[in-house]
């Protein structure tokens, strides 16, 4: 069965149906393409044919997009010449567009064509608005949850079957900008008010609406404002003077908000700019050239890698053990602290049950109405409405009785994190859980197994670690203590799903995956201070390879006391092999001074009396002053990135991770790891084994063993052999 289907109706519309065979979505990929071509020319040479009307067989939806992994498997099609191969196949997709858009009109006169409408039942995303913008009208159902955009960038590319050129020419480049470089999602309306669509109108007069207007539609209505004689630009080409400003502000915007690290917004910039200065038919040359350049980027296909193919792959479940569907009815939470309020939010707003439970009743009453303040946001901002309010609160029970947990099938314990706390909320909760529960810790830094003594069923105890805040942070580590059963993980995962979250799966060592790796980031940048570093020079060199947070603006977010907590109990835990003195000795100066970070208004950083950073604090300069001889900015960057992505090594090395796209995903998704690498192990392969153990010598040779290349890098270098040669999923199933 082919994607695109067409039927003839009496009237002589021709409606192309897409419906893609065992998806809830439809998706582009190659075949479909072709199809959908074929009812193109079919119903353009069909003399009975007076118009066409291209919809969606899904209910509520039009499309979900390309089918990224398509754009990988035309690179490797093309062989020897990808970057040609990738070029003729997007000119391909643009020739297919294109002619929906001339509709067999004259080229001279502009006469002759047939009109084509997009009727679009609910969500069009990417190529599904690329071919929507490719129609002569677009008719969208007034559908309040579908979502209307072109999110390529969000993956590292950029909309490249003509959505760019096509978008900027009807809106003008600065109204097309969110749409274009930040993936701004909209619903109908809202997409109809910005202009990216034309029409709102009821579902069940969808199809009526679009077909009135192909019948009706004169030979002027038809032909695109780019295709007539005169067309300017809304505001303005790059050499108009508002044109100027706009192109001059988006360059600056654009390398503000990617420090120049992400390709595609480059690029994407570029298309708009040399495409505004030609005619639209070389302008679309010019998108697939820029579109080809992206796409050849290694940073792009890490990213797609990572944030689209793999990530979907762990949240469909590509870990989880085979045993029975796990999904939660009922959720214990205890502890309505910061934690635990957000993760009795999480869960209710899911449809979840929860019982929240904490030692006092104003402390659980607290935690419950911290889920009503983010749905009153939600409200002011109409992403919520008061109905579905009233339904999520009225799924939390605040409480101090243990008794409520009766029901439950999980449990999450959030309550302070000392393990005879901990122990008690255990042993009072299976006091009264059904026998087969699982119960789970959202422990930052104790062992699980060591937790899990205090069960009397190690088997179904197991870590579900949240990061902060649990209702934007989009990453959930889960662990296993040496006596985790199978249905505890499986449990885990389905819960994660079921609040639409990301899971990676990993082993119980200090610190589990994220924090392992993050620490030795704050650490590197603070040991810097006391080297006499420019401290401005750490926080830059890091945001310039894409680090969300410089690592003392990180310290100052988590609290220095924090710091200093989690460097007491490492070095009681490590003993003699500790090897962190330099940068104690600032965070426990620091911390003396009482510049506990930013809930003190002092840390690293200077604070006004609202909590506004200022800069970087004078007396760290005074009592550290920097060196005469300051470090290349890629030194500075090196020692960052490597402090992390060693640790992520030795997690493999050590077992901690079982898979290196767990351990990409985390990292992007829970640290905010240099998105635009893929991750620290597509940033390993990108710089290429023997290079990476090369520069952990010269490292540990600078500074000291914490960059002794690990064995296995070692061992890979030696063989010139990636980590996703070796460990990714292909490899892993030959
Ligand atoms: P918090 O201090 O804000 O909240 C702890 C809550 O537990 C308090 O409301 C307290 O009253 C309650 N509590 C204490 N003893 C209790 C008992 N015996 N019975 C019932 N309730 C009790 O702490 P938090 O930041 O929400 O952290 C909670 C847990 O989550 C800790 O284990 C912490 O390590 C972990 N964690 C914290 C973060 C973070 O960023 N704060 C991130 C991940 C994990």
């Amino acid at each position: 069965m082919t994607d695109f289907t067409m039927k003839t109706d009496a009237d002589g519309v021709a409606i192309i149906t897409w419906d893609t065979a065992g998806k809830s979505m439809n998706v582009l990929n190659l075949d479909a393409l072709d199809a959908l071509e074929g009812c193109i020319d079919a119903a353009l040479a069909d003399e009975a044919v007076k118009g066409i009307v291209i919809t969606s067989g899904k209910a509520g939806s039009f499309a979900g997009g390309m089918d990224l992994n398509v754009i990988a498997r035309m690179k490797d099609m093309a062989g020897d010449a990808p970057a040609q191969g990738l070029f003729d196949g997007i000119m391909h997709m643009h020739s297919v567009l294109r002619k929906i858009e001339r509709a067999g009109m004259d080229p001279k006169t502009n006469k002759g064509g047939k009109p084509v409408a997009a009727a679009l039942p609910g969500t069009a995303l990417g190529i599904g608005l690329e071919i929507a913008l490719a129609c002569h009208r677009s008719f969208v159902a007034d559908n309040p949850k579908a979502k209307i955009g072109l999110p390529e960038i969000m993956v590292g590319i950029f909309p490249g079957a003509g959505g760019t050129t096509r978008l900027a020419r009807k809106m003008g480049a600065m109204a097309a900008s969110p749409f274009l470089l930040e993936g701004k999602l909209s619903d109908p309306a809202k997409a109809k008010s910005a202009g990216l669509v034309d029409e709102v109108v009821p579902a069940d007069e969808l199809h009526a609406k679009a077909k009135d207007w192909v019948l009706n539609a004169k030979d002027a209505d038809i032909v695109k404002p780019w295709d007539q004689k005169g067309y300017k630009m809304p505001g303005g080409a790059p050499y108009h003077p508002s044109g100027f400003m706009t192109f001059v502000g988006a360059s600056a915007m654009v390398n503000g908000k990617t420090q120049g690290v992400y390709p595609a917004a480059k690029a994407l910039l570029s298309a708009v700019y040399e495409g505004a200065l030609v005619p639209f038919d070389t302008a679309l040359k010019i998108e697939a050239r820029w579109f080809v350049n992206v796409l050849m980027n290694p940073s792009s296909a890490a990213m797609i890698r990572s944030l689209f193919v793999n990530k979907e792959a762990l949240e469909k479940g590509a870990n989880r053990p085979d045993v029975a569907d796990e999904r939660v009815q009922k959720v214990g939470v205890l502890g309505a602290g910061m934690m635990g309020a957000g993760i009795a939010h999480v869960s209710a707003n899911a449809g979840i049950e929860v019982v929240l439970i904490d030692a006092k009743q104003d402390a659980a009453d607290k935690g419950k109405a911290y889920s009503e303040a983010i749905l009153d946001k939600g409200i002011s901002r109409k992403k919520v409405t008061p109905e579905k309010k009233a339904e999520v609160l009225a799924r939390i029970t605040a409480t101090t009785d243990y008794a409520a947990l009766e029901g439950c099938d999980l449990v999450i314990e959030a309550v302070f994190e000392d393990p005879s706390v901990k122990a008690d909320v255990t042993a009072k909760a299976e006091a009264v859980l059904p026998e087969d529960a699982i119960f789970a810790t959202n422990t930052s830094t104790l062992p699980i197994t060591d937790l899990a003594k205090a069960s009397k069923r190690p088997d179904q105890f197991i870590g579900i670690h949240f990061f902060s805040p649990v209702d934007k942070m989009m990453l959930v580590e889960i662990i296993k203590g040496k006596e985790t059963g199978e249905r505890a993980v499986a449990k885990a995962l389905d819960y994660v799903r079921q609040i639409r979250k990301t899971p990676i799966v990993v082993n119980d060592a200090r610190f589990f995956y994220a924090n392992r790796c993050i620490i030795p980031y704050i650490n590197e940048g603070v040991r810097m201070v006391k080297e006499g570093v420019e401290p401005a020079l750490i926080e830059n060199a890091a945001k310039l390879v894409g680090m969300p947070l410089g690592p003392l603006q990180l310290t100052d977010e988590t609290s220095i006391d924090l710091g200093v907590k989690i460097a007491k109990a490492t070095r009681a835990a490590m003993g003699d092999a500790y090897d962190n003195d330099a940068a104690d000795e600032v965070m426990f100066w620091l911390h003396d001074e009482g510049r506990l970070g930013r809930k003190a208004n002092a840390g690293f950083y200077a604070y006004d009396d609202k909590g506004k950073r200022q800069g970087l604090w004078e007396g760290l300069r005074e009592r550290y002053p920097p060196m005469d001889a300051q470090p290349d900015v890629t030194e500075v960057q090196h020692r960052l990135l490597f402090a992390q992505v060693l640790e992520a090594v030795r997690a493999l090395e050590d077992g901690v991770l079982e898979d290196i796209r767990e351990g990409d995903v985390g990292a992007i998704l829970g640290w905010g790891f240099a998105p635009w690498s893929g991750g620290p192990f597509s940033w390993l392969d990108m710089l290429g084994t023997p290079y990476a153990a090369e520069r952990c010598d010269q490292l540990t040779d600078a500074y000291g063993d914490r960059f002794a290349c690990p064995d296995l890098l070692r061992e890979m270098a030696g063989k010139t052999q990636g980590f996703y040669a070796r460990f990714g999923p292909e490899a892993k199933a030959a």
